[in-house]
């Protein structure tokens, strides 16, 4: 009976090598799984844009087939943005149905026919005053009114009211605003 012989080192070594290697590997995947999650920012105070209660983007042409999308975190900052393309043509204006902001696919509707609650209870983390919720019309923005309080106004009487505050707001003061944090999708 002959006995069981272990493989010689030229066969041993490669083996070891491979297993390290592998382990290596093992180790290494959940780090490739925490890759950065890529989250807009507002253009303006760099604010995260994606869950912003009262978001909104719109489209800017800048001529020679090349267009950018404007993201903002609420009304002022996109007034104040908007400021930065006054010579340009901003397409619609859109802004996020307030009972879907936590969802990634949220409504956007088009601000200028939809309703608003302003001076509602905000949070100066999300966004910057006045806090407002975008309803699709003035019922659903009176129902809305039951639970978040506020003001039901259109958006002409929304975009007066925010104006006033971004003529007076000090302009483009240096110290006002966050750097842009890198990353921020600009398709
Ligand atoms: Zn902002």
């Amino acid at each position: 009976m002959r006995g069981l012989r272990w493989p010689g080192s030229a066969v041993l070594l490669p083996l070891f090598q491979l297993i390290a290697l592998c382990s290596l590997c093992l180790l290494l995947l959940p780090l490739q799984g925490q890759a950065k999650i890529e989250r807009t920012l507002c253009d303006v105070c760099g604010r995260v844009w994606d869950d912003s209660p009262a978001r909104m983007r719109a489209r800017v042409d800048l001529g020679h087939n090349h267009s950018r999308t404007l993201y903002a975190c609420c009304p002022f900052c996109m007034l104040e943005r908007m400021e930065d393309y006054k010579d340009r043509n901003i397409g619609t204006l859109q802004i996020v149905l307030h009972k879907e902001h936590k969802e990634n696919a949220a409504s956007m509707l088009v601000a200028e026919r939809s309703w608003f609650l302003i001076g509602i209870e905000g949070d100066e983390e999300k966004n910057a005053e006045p806090y407002v919720a975008a309803f699709r019309n003035k019922k659903a923005a009176e129902e809305g009114q039951k639970k978040l309080g506020g003001e039901a106004i259109d958006w002409e009487t929304l975009l007066g009211r925010v104006r006033k505050l971004t003529d007076d707001f000090e302009p483009r003061a240096p110290k006002d605003y966050p750097p842009l944090r890198p990353g921020r999708s600009a398709d």
